[in-house]
């Protein structure tokens, strides 16, 4: 199905340069969503130059792809290695799709570059993708699903995200399934207290990896959080979906969850792996903010899209300061980011 109302309707062509602030995939992945939604073309050059390994890699071209699919874009340098790409999208059509990213890269990073247009196209879309599920660097399936999704819906669409298979570095092999209702305009949000803290909850999942890892983490977890052996949690996964292990430790307050997660590594002591995680929630429990790092970096494509938001947040990341850089090219808003004291600041978007 075809939507014609973009949010703006222009032939600009807009030249972003890939090695700007972060200089990662993200840059890109933003560039395809905005093109689409607002109708404007863009040329990227020096792409993932802050990367060690500069360019497209597998998971960048899966999103190039996809992108191309759900908006009859025209396309220049999308090939495996390249840094540079032209994109003139069309208009957007709902549907259903299969992107399969081919190795174990983010099923949730090719999410992000089509969920925005798909979620202003005019009819229902059905997307099913394949790669890894859990990838370091990456939202992982739980983090959309449980902190990222809910506020989503709450600003008018409907997604529905199903997880049919674990897929982890390097094998990969995992599957998502996501269902898009969406909204004719996206409305603002306000999420600037938390709430109290209702419930913690810390969830090993493991696979294929011998099982003291996850009950080492568990335990590193109950000693530093404090939290009691309930709500610690140690899920083992099915074998033939391996090797695999994260921590993913849960914060549910009364408007928003937020889940930090850790991923295993080899080479790295399960300690280790606990550790940095551990600091992640305690450094958001102490600033009394509502939104981590991490949704951050999501919320500000729908909160500019929506035209109006704001939320309390930690120090934001050259991530997040980048991806407003990138929202500003595209979009008339204003997002200001604020200290209010210590490690706590507001970020703000409107309309402009
Ligand atoms: P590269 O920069 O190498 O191309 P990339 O394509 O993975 O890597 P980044 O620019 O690093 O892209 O963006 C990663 C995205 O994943 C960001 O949106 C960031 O917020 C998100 N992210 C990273 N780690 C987590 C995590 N633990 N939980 C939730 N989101 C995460």
């Amino acid at each position: 199905m075809i939507q014609k109302n973009k949010i703006m309707e222009t032939s600009t062509d807009i030249k972003i340069d890939g090695a700007m602030g972060e200089g990662g995939g993200q840059i890109l992945r933003s560039a395809l969503a905005l093109s689409i939604c607002t109708g404007k073309s863009f040329q990227i050059n020096r792409i993932r130059a802050g990367r060690k390994k500069p360019g497209l890699a597998r998971q960048h071209l899966t999103a190039v792809r996809a992108a191309r699919d759900i908006s009859g874009a025209q396309i220049a340098g999308d090939e495996i290695g390249s840094t540079t790409l032209s994109f003139k999208p069309g208009d957007i059509y709902s549907g259903n799709y299969h992107f399969a990213i081919g190795t174990a890269g983010s099923t949730t990073l090719v999410l992000q570059t089509v969920l925005y247009p798909l979620l202003l196209a005019a009819g229902e879309s059905r997307i099913t993708l394949t790669g890894g599920t859990h990838n370091i660097h990456a939202p992982p399936f739980d983090f959309l699903a449980q902190a990222f999704l809910p506020i989503l819906n709450s600003m008018g669409p409907q997604v529905k995200l199903n997880l049919e298979r674990y897929g982890f570095f390097p094998r990969g092999g995992g599957q998502l399934t996501v269902h898009i209702r969406p909204t004719p305009k996206l409305k603002s949000i306000n999420l600037m207290e938390r709430g109290t803290i209702q419930a913690y909850q810390a969830r090993a999942l493991i696979t294929s990896i011998p099982e003291h890892v996850a009950q080492r983490e568990l335990d590193r977890v109950g000693k530093k959080m404090k939290w009691s052996k309930d709500c610690l949690h140690h899920c083992p996964l099915p074998a033939n979906q391996g090797p695999g292990n994260v921590l993913l430790l849960e914060v549910k307050s009364k408007q928003i969850t937020e889940i930090f997660t850790g991923f295993a590594q080899r080479g790295i002591r399960a300690e280790s792996v606990a550790d940095g995680v551990i600091k992640k929630a305690k450094d958001y429990i102490k600033a009394d903010v509502a939104v981590g790092e991490y949704l951050a970096d999501q919320l500000l494509l729908p909160l500019a899209l929506a035209g109006e938001g704001e939320f309390s947040t930690l120090t934001p990341s050259v991530h997040t300061l980048t991806n407003i850089e990138v929202i500003k090219m595209f979009l008339s808003v204003s997002i200001t980011t604020h200290q209010l004291k210590g490690k706590k600041w507001i970020i703000r978007v409107k309309s402009i």
